[in-house]
């Protein structure tokens, strides 16, 4: 922090800062034995359709169940797994559990069922040096393929890199699809919207909140799905929570929504249940 604020500014290092620094330290160690001690699990969130009401999509959310300290949510370890590296294998085996996961719903749930994955910039620039040997996989065979969104940032984005179009170029062979998550609190350079393969937009959370009381959060929303769509991508709602949110965003053509209003993250009995519920009493949505 001091760096950032100039040469003649000095901060110093609190007990708070200290403690929290010590966490790190202790998470980072601990993140280590983390997969081999199978503590990560993940959880599944229900994409619904708001022109159908089906749901055939859901994101895939690590959870960390650390043996001492609980439940630990993803923000307070992915940034110290991205530094340590240990995203890689960490996201191979998200990778692997959310396709083992998406074949078997395909059979039980809805033959299209497709699984949305979040990818780091870090998860990208550590893989160009090795091929995943499931995207190669899956370009030979692209049933497997169009299982798979994988959501990425506008941070991925931003500088351009040949390396990251000629990867999403392979995820566009293989039939894997690509979601730009958050969008609209990152840098918002509009022209990568044309210059690299995307197939849906995600509205953040942030913008959705205030959708009933704040008239520019409401305009920004529905600015982002028309330009979506005269692009030719498609518009996922995250965070919706009231139904308030939820009818202006069906009233604006937004495609897909996600949020607390339909269902929090389950785990994948708990989902299998909620959507068996769901597709018997779709009246649900205008309860
Ligand atoms: P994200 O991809 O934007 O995921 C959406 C987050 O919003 C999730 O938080 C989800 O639980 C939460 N959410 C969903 N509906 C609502 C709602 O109605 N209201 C509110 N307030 N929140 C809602 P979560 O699971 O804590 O994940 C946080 C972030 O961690 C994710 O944001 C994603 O960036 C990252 N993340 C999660 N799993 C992975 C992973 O496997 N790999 C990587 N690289 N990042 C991951
Ligand atoms: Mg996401
Ligand atoms: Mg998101
Ligand atoms: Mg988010």
């Amino acid at each position: 922090a001091s760096k950032k604020k100039g040469g003649n500014c000095f901060t110093y290092f609190t007990p708070r800062m200290q403690e929290h620094a010590e966490f790190r330290m202790g998470l980072s160690h601990d993140l280590r034995q983390a997969l081999g001690k199978e503590e990560f699990f993940l959880e599944y969130q229900p994409v619904v359709d708001l022109q159908t009401n089906m749901v055939v999509k859901a994101e895939a959310l690590l959870r960390w169940k650390h043996p001492t300290k609980g439940l630990i949510p993803p923000m307070d370890f992915i940034g110290i797994a991205e530094d340590n590296l240990l995203i890689v294998p960490i996201g191979e085996w998200v990778f692997n559990s959310a396709i083992a996961q998406c074949r078997q719903w395909r059979q039980t749930l809805h033959p299209m069922f497709q699984v949305a994955v979040n990818k780091s910039p870090v998860q990208f620039a550590a893989e160009h040096r090795k091929k995943e040997d499931w995207l190669f996989e899956m370009a030979k065979n692209h049933q497997e393929g169009n299982m798979l969104v994988v959501e990425i940032t506008e941070r991925l984005l931003l500088d351009g890199s040949s390396q990251v179009s000629e990867r999403l170029a392979q995820y566009q062979q293989a039939g894997v699809q690509v979601a730009l998550d958050d969008f609209g609190t990152g840098y918002s350079a509009l022209s990568y919207l044309k210059k690299f393969p995307i197939d849906f937009v995600k509205i953040d959370r942030s913008f959705v909140r205030e959708l009933g009381t704040s008239s520019q959060d409401a305009a920004l929303c529905r600015a982002i799905i028309v330009m979506a769509h005269s692009l030719g991508m498609q518009v996922v709602a995250e965070g919706i929570e009231n139904q308030r949110q939820l009818l202006m965003l069906q009233e604006m053509g937004c495609d897909f929504g996600q949020g607390y209003y339909f269902s929090p993250p389950l785990g994948p009995e708990a989902f299998a249940l909620w959507h068996h519920e769901w597709h018997q009493h779709p009246a649900i949505l205008s309860r």
